[in-house]
């Protein structure tokens, strides 16, 4: 059973959610042998929302994470709630259909609603504001959400939305790095390691058994698939991998070449003066740009600005993060010049090849499911991936299909070349966002 704990914080990397968590309880390792129907590897939000999903189907769940849960992206993301699945699901047509893009679409809505749902009907305490914006940094930028906007009244996107000019960009935030924005009060900001321990905690009534620091080690593959973990093993009807970017290359080399992890990293301010929230970012929405080495941002509830960007593919962190991110927040921000930075962090997020949220089933082992690499779009996209993931698992009718369809190429260089070679690419299109 699990127990209520005090906030282990020194078993969670340092942050600013880590501090002000609210509902971090401590689970046992997994010793002995367990039986079940469906096992699930990791404890990020598509492993947590799997296990809830199957729950509420009647499947019995072990969830194993191998260090504590919401450790990975899930406990350390922006913690921006954007509506959309992926990258442009339209150039997927040859391979899903038309009917297959339209599903995509309208899941990317949906996945925004049962995040919503959840944190509702569950009582999940972690600071849902909704609100959004899209900023423009290039003229081309304007175009590009024009489209967009158009695309979301064709699809009957039930929410508010709105172009902001330059001339009106101030009613939502005060900088001058702006050519214009798309407002859309469907997506918003939350506390994401609150998401997911609240998650965990309903989980946990629903009767799954989670287990911490239980890491699976090596998987037997067969009609009743094994997992070994240190002290444990536990032998399942389906097994379900969902450990993204920290998933690494041994355990399921398949998995580990299809997702690569890219470093991202946050600033937390110190508290910030009402009057200064009500300056600098007037109706507390969330703010993500439109580069490929993006900055996203939004005031905590605690009126702290959380500055996200930089994108890292070398796996080693910034050696001094706020010496690499305080230039960019203070180019949005200049009235913040020399604020006091109270909490920097980072984390992995898992990129694919396409940008497509890859979620199937291995090759040569249809009991075994996964979910992974949602490109740093995963707020969303796990919640849907787990709804699907369960969907599949209990032979319900869904979209899982139109996901497995699509291919996802492997990284080429192996574990050891690909990130460099990656890294040559990326700065390509970061030298087309120059211009
Ligand atoms: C800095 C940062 C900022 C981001 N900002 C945003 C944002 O603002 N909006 C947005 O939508 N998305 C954002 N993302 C992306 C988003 O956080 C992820 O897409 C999402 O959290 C992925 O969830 P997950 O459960 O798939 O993976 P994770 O949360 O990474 O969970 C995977 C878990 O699996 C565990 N694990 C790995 N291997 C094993 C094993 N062998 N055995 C047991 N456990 C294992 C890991 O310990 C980890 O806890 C961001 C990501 C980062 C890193």
């Amino acid at each position: 059973m699990a127990a209520k704990a005090p906030v282990h914080s020194e078993q969670y990397p340092q942050s600013y959610y880590v501090d002000t968590a609210k509902e971090i309880y401590s689970h046992p390792q997994l010793e002995g042998e367990v039986s079940v129907d469906v096992c699930i590897v990791g404890g990020g939000f598509s492993g947590i929302n799997t296990a809830i999903e199957l729950r509420e189907r009647g499947l019995s769940v072990v969830l194993l994470e191998s260090k504590r849960i919401g450790w990975g992206a899930s406990g350390r993301n922006g913690g921006e709630l954007i509506r959309g699945i992926g990258h442009d699901p339209a150039q997927f047509i040859n391979e899903i259909g038309s009917e297959g893009v339209a599903a995509i679409e309208q899941m990317g809505f949906e996945a925004v609603d049962i995040v919503r749902n959840r944190i509702q009907t569950h009582s999940i305490d972690c600071d849902l504001q909704m609100g959004y914006c899209d900023l423009a940094v290039k003229a081309r930028h304007l175009d590009e959400l024009s489209v967009e906007y158009e695309h979301l009244k064709k699809l009957g996107y039930k929410h508010d939305v709105k172009l902001l000019a330059k001339s009106k960009i101030g009613e939502v935030i005060a900088s001058d790095c702006y050519q214009g924005a798309l407002m859309d009060m469907g997506s918003g900001h939350l506390h994401p390691l609150n998401l997911v321990l609240g998650e965990a905690r309903v989980a946990r009534e629903l009767g799954v058994q989670i287990f911490e620091y239980s890491g699976a080690d090596k998987i037997i593959k067969g009609a009743k698939p094994k997992v070994i973990t240190a002290k444990g093993e536990v032998s399942c009807q389906y097994l379900v991998l969902t450990g993204n970017a920290y998933i690494g290359h041994k355990l399921n080399p398949y998995l580990g070449g299809k997702v690569l992890p890219a470093g991202s990293y946050l600033l937390a301010t110190e508290p910030l003066t009402p009057e200064q929230c009500a300056e600098i970012i007037p109706k507390n929405m969330a703010f993500a740009d439109m580069r490929i080495a993006l900055d996203y941002f939004h005031l905590s509830a605690d009126r702290r600005l959380l500055f996200g960007g930089l994108c890292t593919y070398s796996g080693k962190d910034p050696k001094d993060i706020e010496a690499a991110l305080r230039p960019n927040l203070e180019k949005v921000f200049p009235q913040l010049k020399g604020i006091k930075i109270d909490y920097q962090w980072g984390g992995m997020i898992g990129i694919g090849a396409n940008r497509m949220p890859q979620i199937g089933r291995l090759p040569d082992a249809d009991n075994i499911f996964f979910a992974q690499a949602y490109a740093g779009h995963g707020v969303n996209a796990t919640h849907m991936a787990a709804k699907l993931l369960a969907e599949a698992i209990c032979k319900q009718a869904g979209h899982f299909d139109v996901f497995a369809k699509i291919k996802h190429m492997t990284f080429p260089g192996g574990p050891t070349f690909r990130s460099p070679m990656l890294a040559a690419g990326m700065l390509y299109h970061r030298f087309k966002d120059l211009f």
